[in-house]
C-alpha cells in the first residue's frame, strides 16, 4: 500500500473531529466568544439535541466586514494568546481554533455587525468554500451550524441520542446561566423556550429564578480563601435535597467542571443530616491563578487537576461543616434599628390575614363527624373554633407524655403570634405560625408515609378544566393524589372535581396548586419525598392557628422541641429567635 500525504481539508477534518466531539463542544466555544465580545444577552437555540441545528445569538462587539473571513482561518484570533488568562482552563491548544473546526465538521452561516459598520456582513460555508454578501442587522454576531458531521459520517454515528445531547447542553445553559451574572442568557431547544435568565441578579435569587424557587429561602453563602483559592457560592440547607445531582455546580474561574473529589467532600458533611441516596444543591466558585491548575484534555473526559489539591479539599470541607453546623442553633437576634422596628411592626401579620381570607368549610374529624365552622373568626380566643381543637388534640396527644423538655418560663403572649419565654440571661421568641407549621409538616410526612391523611370535605368542591395533556398528567398521577389525601375525580373529559383535601390546609382560593401538584415529578420510590412534599406545600397554605395561653404555649414549645432540628421550619426561616439580655444592654447603651 501506498503511502500518501493527507490533504490539508482531510488533516482539517480530523483535528477538528477530535476537538468537536458533539453539539456541545460547539456550542461552549460559541457562548465563549460571545462572551468574550462583551455581550449582555445571548440566545442559544437548538434542534435536535444540536445535532441539526444550533443558533448562538448575541449583542457583543460584532466582527467587521473586512475581519469576518479572517475569524475562521486557523489561529486567527483577536485575543491575546497568553496562558496566564483566564482561559487558560479551556483553551489549550484551542486558541483561534473554534471557529474554522466548526466550519470544517459542519454548515457554517455566520452574521455580524460592529457599531461602525454601516451594514452587517454574513458569511456562508458549505464543503470549504465561502462567500460573504450584506445583510441589515443589529450589533452583534449570529452564528448558525447546520448538520453537525454532514461530511463525516463515521463520527456523526458517534453521537448520542437527540435527548442525551440535549440534556448535556442543558446543563452547560444552566452552568453559563448561573456562571455569568452580568449576562442574561435566553435557551430556546427545538422550538420551546427553556428559560430566560435575568442579568446581575444575585446568585441566590439567580439559582432560585432558573432551578427551584424553593432554593430562594433555602441557600447558605460559602466564602472561604486561603493562600491559593477563593471560595464563594451557596449550598442547601439541610431541609432542602434532591433525588439526584442535577442541582451541583462547581465552577473553576468560572467555568462549569466536574470533580469527584470535591463533590464526595461536600456530600460527606450532609451525610447523617439528609437520608441516604438524596443530594444537597451546591453552586461553587473556584477562583484561583491558571497556574494552579492543570487542564487535561483527554478525548472523552475533561481531568482538571488542582496544586494543594488537599488545601482545597479541607477549605471545601471546613467551610461548608461551619455552615451547617451553625444552623442547627438557636438564631439570635441582633438588635438594630431595622430589626426593632420589623418586630414590632404587625403589618407584615396583615398580609398573612389578608392571605387567609373567610371561607365556609367542613370539617371530617376522626370519627367522620361534620361541622361547619366559619373562618373569619380567627382572632377570638373565646370562640375557638371546632377544627382548631381537633389539630390541638392531635398535637397534645402526642405529646403529653414529654415531660423531660426543659421550657424556658413563660411570660406572655404577643400580637396574637409570638410567645415570650425567659431563661436565665436570654429572651425567647417562638412563633406560633411557624412552630405549628413544623409540626404539621412533620405530622403531614409521617401521615403520608403511613397511608394515613386526614381529609376535609369540601362544602363547595373544587372544579377545574383540564386539557389532554394535563389529563394525561393527571392519570398518571392519580394515586398519589388519592395518597395525598385528594378526593379528585375526573367527571367528564375536560372536567375534574376535587371533593376532599387534606385537613391541614387552607382551602385554596384558586386552582394554581393543583397544576404545580400535577407538574411535579414524584418520585415512585416509597421513602418519603420530603422536597416533592414540601412543593406542596408551598402551593397550598398550612391553616393558622389562633392565639394562645400559657399551656398552649408551653405545649407548642415541648412539641417542637421534638422536632429534628426544632429552630428552623421546613423553608429554612426560624420557628423561635433569641435575644441575650446583654444584646438589649447594648440596645439602650447602658
Ligand atoms: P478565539 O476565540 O480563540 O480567538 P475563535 O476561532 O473562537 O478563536 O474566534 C476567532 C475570532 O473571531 C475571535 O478572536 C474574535 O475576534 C472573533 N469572534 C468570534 N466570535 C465572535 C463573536 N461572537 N463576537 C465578536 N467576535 C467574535
Ligand atoms: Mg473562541
Amino acid at each position: 500500500m501506498a503511502i500518501i500525504e493527507l490533504d490539508k481539508e482531510t488533516v482539517d477534518k480530523i483535528a477538528a473531529g477530535e476537538v468537536i466531539e458533539s453539539p456541545i463542544s460547539i456550542i461552549k466555544e460559541l457562548v465563549e466568544n460571545s462572551v468574550d465580545a462583551g455581550s449582555k444577552n445571548i440566545t442559544v437555540e437548538i434542534n435536535n439535541g444540536g445535532k441539526t441545528y444550533i443558533r448562538v445569538t448575541d449583542d457583543g462587539c460584532g466582527i467587521s466586514r473586512d475581519e469576518i473571513g479572517l475569524a475562521f482561518k486557523k489561529h486567527a484570533t483577536s485575543k491575546i494568546s497568553n496562558f496566564d488568562d483566564l482561559y487558560v482552563i479551556d483553551s489549550l491548544g484551542f486558541r483561534g481554533e473554534a471557529l474554522p473546526s466548526i466550519s470544517s465538521v459542519s454548515k457554517v452561516t455566520a452574521i455580524s455587525k460592529t457599531e461602525e459598520d454601516e451594514i452587517g456582513s454574513k458569511i456562508e460555508f458549505e464543503n470549504n468554500k465561502s462567500k460573504i454578501t450584506s445583510i441589515a442587522t443589529n450589533r452583534g454576531t449570529s452564528i448558525i451550524v447546520e448538520d453537525l458531521f454532514y461530511n463525516i459520517p463515521a463520527r456523526r454515528k458517534f453521537l448520542k441520542s437527540d435527548i442525551a445531547e440535549a440534556n448535556k447542553i442543558s446543563r452547560l445553559m444552566y452552568a453559563f446561566a448561573i456562571g455569568y451574572k452580568n449576562i442574561s442568557f435566553k435557551y430556546i431547544k427545538d422550538n420551546n423556550v427553556q428559560f430566560q435568565s435575568k442579568a446581575n441578579y444575585d446568585l441566590k435569587y439567580r439559582v432560585s429564578d432558573l432551578l427551584d424557587s424553593l432554593l430562594e429561602e433555602n441557600l447558605l453563602s460559602v466564602e472561604a480563601k486561603n493562600k491559593s483559592y477563593d471560595i464563594t457560592g451557596a449550598i442547601s440547607q439541610a431541609n432542602y435535597y434532591r433525588g439526584n445531582r442535577s442541582m451541583q455546580y462547581i465552577f473553576v474561574n468560572n467555568r462549569l467542571i466536574e470533580s469527584d473529589e470535591i463533590t464526595r467532600v461536600i456530600e460527606s458533611q450532609y451525610q447523617s443530616l439528609i437520608p441516604d441516596a438524596r443530594f444537597p444543591a451546591f453552586f461553587i466558585f473556584i477562583f484561583t491563578n491558571p497556574k494552579n491548575i492543570d487542564v487535561n484534555i483527554h478525548p472523552n473526559k475533561k481531568i482538571i487537576k488542582f496544586s494543594y489539591e488537599e488545601e482545597l479539599l479541607d477549605l471545601i470541607n471546613n467551610s461548608i461543616r461551619n455552615l451547617l453546623g451553625k444552623n442547627k442553633e438557636i438564631k439570635s437576634l441582633h438588635l438594630n434599628e431595622t430589626k426593632s422596628e420589623e418586630l414590632l411592626d404587625f403589618t407584615d401579620y396583615k398580609a398573612i390575614l389578608d392571605k387567609y381570607s373567610p371561607t365556609n368549610m367542613v370539617v371530617r374529624d376522626k370519627d367522620t363527624q361534620y361541622v361547619t365552622s366559619k373562618d373569619d373568626e380567627f382572632f377570638d380566643t373565646n370562640k375557638k373554633l371546632e377544627f382548631d381543637n381537633f389539630i390541638e388534640e392531635e398535637l397534645l396527644e402526642e405529646t403529653s407524655f414529654v415531660e423531660d423538655i426543659n421550657i424556658p418560663t413563660y411570660k406572655t403572649s404577643i400580637f396574637k403570634r409570638y410567645s415570650v419565654f425567659e431563661d436565665k440571661d436570654k429572651l425567647y421568641i417562638l412563633d406560633h405560625r411557624k412552630a405549628e407549621e413544623k409540626i404539621q409538616m412533620t405530622k403531614f410526612i409521617k401521615d403520608f408515609n403511613n397511608k394515613n391523611i386526614n381529609r376535609q370535605q369540601l362544602l363547595n368542591p373544587i372544579k377545574i378544566s383540564l386539557n389532554n395533556l394535563d389529563i394525561e398528567k393527571f392519570e398518571s398521577k392519580k394515586e398519589i393524589f388519592e395518597r395525598l389525601g385528594f378526593d379528585a375525580e375526573l367527571i367528564s373529559n375536560t372536567t375534574l372535581v376535587i371533593r376532599e383535601l387534606p385537613l391541614i390546609f387552607e382551602i385554596p382560593q384558586n386552582d394554581a396548586f393543583f397544576y404545580e401538584i400535577l407538574d411535579i415529578d414524584f418520585d415512585n420510590n416509597d421513602e418519603v419525598i420530603y422536597t416533592d412534599l414540601r412543593k406542596i406545600v408551598k402551593s397550598l397554605s398550612f391553616r393558622k392557628g389562633h392565639s394562645i395561653n400559657k399551656y398552649e404555649a408551653e405545649e407548642l414549645y415541648k412539641s417542637l422541641m421534638k422536632e429534628e432540628d426544632p429552630y428552623k421550619n421546613y423553608d429554612g426561616k426560624p420557628t423561635i429567635v433569641s435575644i441575650e439580655e446583654k444584646e438589649l444592654e447594648r440596645y439602650f447603651e447602658r
